[in-house]
């Protein structure tokens, strides 16, 4: 069998083609193949999806209907807590952690039927661009092992991108599931906040962090959406508003959809001719599709990085005080409950870390709280404003999800704000809350880039139609294949 998309498992178990044992031993097959050179996963739990494919498999023999996700192996980022499986964040500090309980997206993947094969690398706390801030090893780009995949959420795009699942998890705050997926030639889906439940995700910065799907067709994003979103009670920021069945939102043409180009965002990119030609092709493509493209501005989008880095180390001061040595995780034990915190804060957190809490505790001290994390707040309020006003003359906005190819390890490991600048395109939609995601659009130095497809929030639907039907119409994914391969057919 080989390795294709989650609805073709689907399908084929549907049919009684495929086993989802079967389905389970060809991902970890693949992984196996792959694994040495590409350094995807913190850790593959073959006994625990073996096991969990059985049952699934005793289920459709009684006659139980399928789940959307039945047999489908998936792959989840370390950041979400697997009960019973070891969860590190990418950090020493939970180099032993084994949660008591599955955050609510693993346990909603899992009541479909989903097959979970492992945890996936990712830079530490989910910060990141690259996945170099693991504290454990740095992931590969399945088009090019010299390169990154991409972060935080690298080991996910990367094992999608490299065909051993259809179908991962990440998540994203700034961009690190849209910035992976473009690097690694994936689909990749920031839902809007609220969508998706927080519960049991490691935190990072609590009023950005979002969950979503990383996957090779927009397709299995609309479905593995549509499996992980809604209500959930555990999460006070969950929005309480209908998942509709996006899947039926699927589009094969864009007649009467009005497509918002942000001209902001065309001089920003400008300078790389080879990435502005890639963009202005994908945006003619839309076009041809039907689409009306409209002119938007997004004024305030150049302030983005910078109230985004007083917001998120903020947040994540805060969120990263509970890695006191006392509760959970690691302790290293000093002559007083003080030197406790201390050395196990200073041999448990790697160096960006740090980095971010030393920022983050500045912005919030007393006389620099009013001059910078109430002022970001404020911006933060106008960059929202920005996306209404754009929202109202147009459906969906399309945009760079990067400004460059994937880059060689080590490129800017030792320039912090070279990395921070990976996210230039992708922060505003996560100060304004909005849906983002990041669709195949093409290659740059026979590296994959991907185009950014924004809409108002909870329209994630129009977003998925949108990008399903440029995804038909150009086919970029399927145009070439990574060197680092699993599959051997695509039939999508
Ligand atoms: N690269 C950004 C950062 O380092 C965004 C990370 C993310 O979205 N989790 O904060």
């Amino acid at each position: 069998m080989t390795m294709n998309t989650g609805h073709e498992i689907r399908e084929a178990i549907a049919r009684g083609e495929v086993s989802a044992v079967e389905a389970t031993e060809t991902a970890l097959a693949a992984i196996a193949a792959t694994e040495r050179r590409l350094q995807a996963y913190l850790q593959v739990t073959p006994e625990r999806a073996l096991a969990r494919a059985k049952e699934i498999d005793a289920a459709i023999a009684r006659g139980q209907d399928l789940g959307l996700l039945a047999g489908v192996p998936v792959a989840v980022k370390d950041l979400f807590c697997t009960q019973g499986v070891r969860t590190t964040a990418g950090s020493k500090i939970l180099e032993n952690f084994v949660p008591p309980y599955s955050a609510t997206v693993v346990r909603r993947l899992e009541a479909q039927g989903a097959i979970i094969v492992g945890k996936t690398n990712m830079d530490e706390f989910a910060m990141g661009s690259s996945c170099e801030n693991s504290a454990f090893k740095a992931t590969r780009n399945p088009w090019s092992t010299e390169d990154v995949p991409g972060g935080s959420s690298g080991g996910s795009a990367a094992t999608v991108g490299a065909r051993c699942v259809p179908i991962a998890l990440g998540t994203d705050t700034g961009g690190s599931i849209r910035e992976p997926a473009s690097f690694c030639g994936v689909v990749g889906v920031k839902p809007t906040y609220g969508r998706v439940s927080r519960y049991g995700i490691v935190a990072f910065a609590s009023s950005l962090d979002q969950a979503g799907p990383m996957t090779v067709d927009v397709r299995d994003s609309a479905d593995a959406l549509e499996a992980i979103a809604g209500f959930d009670p555990m999460d006070s920021t969950s929005a309480n508003v209908d998942v509709p069945h996006y899947a039926a939102q699927l589009r094969n043409d864009l007649k009467g959809i009005r497509v918002g180009i942000v001209s902001e965002f065309e001089e920003s990119i400008a300078p790389d001719a080879a990435m502005h030609a890639l963009y202005k092709r994908a945006y003619e493509d839309l076009r041809a599709l039907g689409a009306e493209l409209v002119d938007v501005s997004l004024p305030h989008s150049k302030y983005g990085l910078a109230t985004y880095y007083l917001i998120a180390p903020a947040e994540a001061s805060s969120n990263l005080a509970r890695y006191d040595g006392a509760r959970y995780g690691l302790r290293v034990d000093g002559p007083d409950v003080f030197s406790m915190f201390d050395e196990t804060r200073a041999a448990g957190f790697g160096p960006e870390v740090k980095r971010r809490i030393i920022l983050g505790t500045y912005a919030l001290s007393s006389g620099y709280y009013d001059a910078y994390y109430v002022r970001a707040q404020k911006v933060r309020t106008l960059m929202k404003k920005d996306f209404d006003e754009a929202f109202a003359r147009c459906d969906v906005i399309a945009c760079p999800a990067v400004s460059c190819p994937p880059f060689q390890l080590g490129a800017k490991s030792q320039d912090p704000v070279a990395m921070y600048l990976m996210d230039f395109f992708t922060i505003p939609m996560s100060l304004a809350g909005v849906p983002a995601m990041s669709v195949p659009a093409g290659y740059v130095d026979d590296l994959p880039v991907g185009l950014q497809l924004v809409a108002p929030a909870f329209e994630e639907g129009r977003m998925f139609g949108v990008a399903h039907a440029y995804e038909q119409a150009t086919r970029h994914a399927w145009a070439r294949t990574p060197i680092v391969y699993a599959g051997d057919g695509h039939a999508a």
